[in-house]
């Protein structure tokens, strides 16, 4: 006998339709609007709703073949995958519902036909299993059917009682066995279809939904009794192809030809082997609809248990020998199989084949350098003779490297040696405690609180040392500091994803910027930062459509904004080396800041630095950029990196382990930062300034690159134009300005001298108005736009020229000035008793809307209305009269 998978779906479907069931197309394994559960497990997931009468279809019977993922929860059968000939980690249930419709006696009826009629599998090979209380059922299966008292098995609670949770709908089910005799290697006294010799098959459960459990566990009759049934396809096709694993039915057969031709492993000459060749295929079918219904690799979530999947493949095609990329080659024979049923994953092929491929080469790349380190720990464990890794290792490797730590203990028990998983647990505790203090005192709490709770599952790993773009899934989303499903235009967000190659402002350098966009919506990165170790924020704007999450989007650095941030951070360590070699070692660093067009450098220092020091430190820079020195990055241990001689910055907190930038031997220090690959790439170092910000700090600017280039041009432009100006060349400058100094104060000198000689000449004229009032020389005199200061001097000069005599000077500011005028009064020693040059010109500036005053010999007021000047100087006349 030989029914192919595919017609045993049609010919299960049809059977039910043709007796009044609706056919249901299978639901998404994404459960729709289920928290509860990861992923559809049984056909009646998708009726849930409706078997717990919350909702009514418009039908009462319904048969549908269901994709069924068991990875995790309750149903998990991925440890068994392999070696077991019946399970699977994706499988199809086929099933028939009633809701409120038949019951009991109808179910099994149709169950029976459908296999003995329909289907012609023989009634001797079959045997059943009932709840030990369910007489029901077993008296039909007895009477109704005609099936032998001694093939009726009555079985326990957890063998034959359904239920959906620990409270709601449940019931008692009736397992459907085929039975393939007692081996003779059965210890069993009983073999009963709960014994695992292998006798036995479950292909289907009948469940008879008949109860409400509630919370004290009484069940209470259901008003409208339930049918629940499923069996699984490849087991019928194991039953209806005549073999004993599931493995050997069609529906493998092209995954599992895949796996061998790329392994060159044939199937039944090694055990191990041969679990590793049906892990591939079994797992390149839940990948296909996992990721076919949209489910992609991620670090959390259902997209972690996807990603958990791909490595698990990996590692088997790795112990298989195989050194490439395979599994979406394997995939890629799942869809030739599955693609007529399966119509949606034959069309998603390329994005499904991408997926897994891309996924796969980042785990095996993250898979050699584990095995490295790892290879470098067992070889110094046996040095010691020890046999334990130690939890902080088993962290790092995990953390840092992204190496499971499942299989850093299959590797070590593969060595004879294991793991120390409790010290594991407490370093992954203290990692997250680390994270939590980091986060104290640091303002808003709701923001933090948010911040922390995404670290703790969100953690975002870091590939921007080596590439300046990425493609991950949007993992995250706040939209004004709250979690958001998505985000439109105009929005300003902040967004997480699996993967960045984002700089995350730390250690002095600034957050990158650039864009993330999807095929529906565009984000400007606008900035990123690390509020909590671990979470990378990219905080921007979206300026085109929406961005969701689950949204796989590619992220771009901007490139050249980069660039020149990676030239100054670099620069910056050069600097630093520099500073301490012309300085002393005392010159420590105390604060940095690295952006894209600047760097800037504090530390400690008492004086100001000379200009040959100055000078020093750029030659010194500039050399080592331009020998071109390599750099160095490496990860090793804080003490390592002390001894080693790398310079570490005394208020900064680091971890165990640290990241060692150097440059050739000259620049050697702790760095999480993005740095050039050689010091040549600096291009050229430029201090700019250098200033006293603190007693006992000094802080120094400087430009790297074309900036340092473009700075020196533009102040070799300003030198040009000097000299154009000047007529002459900008190294004549010097000594040409010099020159223009010296004659410029030549100049001044002769220009005094003509103004002194000009106002005595003016002045001169002006004694020609000196009246005599009762034999006192008087005189009133209006000079206009002349200051307070030249005032001063012509009331001196004038009263020299008189030897006796009374003066006032009246000056007009001008229009601009608003009318604005200045007086000033004075009166010769032997006049001061008969007038005050006080008084007078306090009434005197009364008439230009003023005041002021002043001693008897002088003083000077100010006024605003120039257009009465000749009357105040009539008023003065007047005044001195009196
Ligand atoms: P088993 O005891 O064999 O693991 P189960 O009791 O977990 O089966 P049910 O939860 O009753 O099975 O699921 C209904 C049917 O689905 C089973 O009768 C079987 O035919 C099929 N089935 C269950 N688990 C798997 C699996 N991992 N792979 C393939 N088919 C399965
Ligand atoms: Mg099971």
């Amino acid at each position: 006998m030989f029914v192919p998978a595919r017609e045993i779906r049609e010919r299960f479907l049809r059977y039910f339709e043709s007796r009044g069931h609706r056919i249901v197309p299978s639901a998404s394994v994404v459960p729709d609007s289920d928290p509860t559960l990861m992923f559809v497990n049984a056909g009646m997931v998708p009726f849930k709703r409706t078997l717990l009468g919350e909702e009514v279809r418009p039908y009462s019977r319904a048969t549908s073949s269901q994709k069924c993922i068991r990875v995790s929860g309750k149903h998990n059968d991925l440890e068994v995958i392999g070696r077991s000939p019946r399970h699977h980690t994706f499988f199809e249930m086929l099933g028939n519902f009633s809701f409120g419709d038949y019951f009991k006696e109808g179910a099994i009826d149709f169950a029976w036909e459908l296999l003995t009629q329909e289907m012609k599998l023989a009634p001797e090979r079959l045997a059943v299993s009932v709840f030990r209380e369910d007489d029901e059922a077993a008296a039909h299966w007895e009477n109704g059917i005609g099936l032998p008292q001694e093939k009726i098995y009555r079985l326990d609670e957890d063998e034959n009682f359904w239920s959906m949770g620990d409270t709601g709908p449940c019931g008692p089910c009736s397992e459907i066995h085929i039975d393939y005799g007692r081996p003779d290697t059965c210890t069993s006294e009983i073999c009963d279809p709960s014994c695992d010799c292998g006798r036995w098959l479950e292909i289907w459960n009948l469940v008879f939904m008949q109860f409400n459990r509630d919370a004290e566990g009484h069940r209470t009759p259901l008003p409208k009794p339930s049918i629940d049934t499923g069996g699984g396809l490849e087991r019928w096709a194991c039953v209806f192809q005549d073999v004993r694993n599931t493995f050997d039915t069609d529906l493998f057969q092209l995954p599992l030809e895949r796996a061998q031709t790329i392994s060159g492993v044939n199937l039944g000459e090694d055990e191990e082997k041969d679990v590793s060749v049906r892990v591939l295929a079994d797992h390149a079918r839940s990948l296909t609809f996992l990721i076919g219904d949209g489910v992609l690799p991620s670090s959390a979530g259902r997209g972690y248990v996807v990603r958990r999947l791909l490595r698990r493949a990996s590692r088997h095609a790795v112990f298989l020998g195989i050194q490439e990329p395979c599994i979406h080659e394997v995939v890629d024979a799942v869809i030739d199989e599955m693609g007529a049923a399966f119509p949606d994953v034959a069309e998603r092929r390329d994005f499904i084949r991408s997926r897994v491929r891309r996924d796969e080469e980042r785990f095996l790349e993250t898979l050699s350098k584990g095995l490295q380190i790892l290879e470098d720990e067992i070889q110094e464990l046996s040095a010691k003779g020890e046999t334990v890794l130690p939890g902080p290792l088993v962290f790092k490797l995990y953390d840092t490297f992204g190496f499971p730590m499942d299989l850093t203990a299959d590797v070590l028990s593969g060595r004879g040696m294991s793991i120390d998983q409790s010290g594991f647990e407490s370093a992954m505790s203290e990692q997250k405690t680390r994270a939590r203090a980091a986060w104290r005192g640091s303002g808003d709490e709701a923001v933090a609180a948010v911040y922390q709770r995404m670290a703790n599952d969100l953690a975002t790993s870091f590939c921007g040392y080596h590439s300046l773009e990425a493609e991950s899934p949007v993992t995250a989303l706040l939209v004004g500091g709250h979690p958001a499903e998505s985000a439109g235009q105009g929005d300003s967000i902040e967004i997480v994803v699996e993967e960045t190659p984002f700089y995350a402002e730390s250690g002095g350098q600034v957050g990158d910027l650039g864009s993330i966009a999807s095929a529906k919506g565009r984000v400007d990165v606008e900035d990123t930062l690390k509020p909590v170790e671990g979470l990378v924020i990219h905080r921007g704007k979206v300026v085109e459509g929406t961005i969701a999450l689950g949204d796989v989007v590619q992220l771009a650095v901007a490139p050249e904004t980069r660039q020149a941030t990676v030239r100054n951070h670099s620069g910056t360590h050069l600097l630093h080396a520099a500073l301490r070699e012309v300085l002393g070692s005392q010159a420590a660093q105390k604060g940095s800041l690295v952006g894209p067009d600047r760097l800037r450098f504090d530390f400690t220092h008492d004086t100001p630095l000379t200009p040959l020091e100055i000078e020093r430190i750029e030659d010194l820079v500039n050399e080592w950029i331009e020998v071109n020195a390599a750099a160095q990055t490496r990860e090793m241990s804080y003490d390592q990196a002390v001894k080693s001689g790398a310079i570490a910055i005394f208020e900064e907190k680091y971890g165990d382990d640290v990241r060692v930038v150097s440059f050739g031997t000259f620049s050697t220090e702790l760095c999480g930062g993005t740095h050039a690959a050689a010091s040549g790439d600096v291009g050229l170092l430029k201090i700019i300034s250098e200033q006293g910000i603190a007693s006992g700090v000094r802080r120094i600017e400087a430009l790297t690159g074309l900036g340092a280039l473009r700075h020196i041009r533009k102040q070799e432009r300003a030198l040009d134009e000097v000299a154009q100006l000047l007529k002459t060349v900008p190294a004549e400058l010097p000594s040409r300005v010099g020159r223009l100094l010296e004659e410029r104060r030549v100049l001044q000198r002769e220009l005094d001298q003509l103004k002194r000689a000009q106002a005595g000449e003016a002045a001169g004229d002006l004694m020609q108005q000196v009246r005599e009032i009762g034999g006192t020389k008087v005189l009133g005199v209006r000079v206009d736009g002349i200051d307070a200061e030249a005032m001063r001097t012509m009331i001196d000069d004038f009263r020299n020229r008189l030897g006796s005599g009374v003066v006032l000077v009246a000056s007009s500011l001008g229009e601009e000035s608003g009318g604005k005028v200045l007086l000033a009064a004075g009166v010769t020693k032997d006049l001061v008793g008969s007038h005050k040059a006080g008084d007078l010109i306090r009434d005197v500036a009364k008439v230009v809307g003023g005041g002021g005053g002043g001693r008897p010999d002088f003083a000077q007021a100010g006024g605003n209305d120039a257009s009465k000047i000749d009357e105040a100087l009539e008023r003065f006349y007047a005044l001195v009269e009196g």
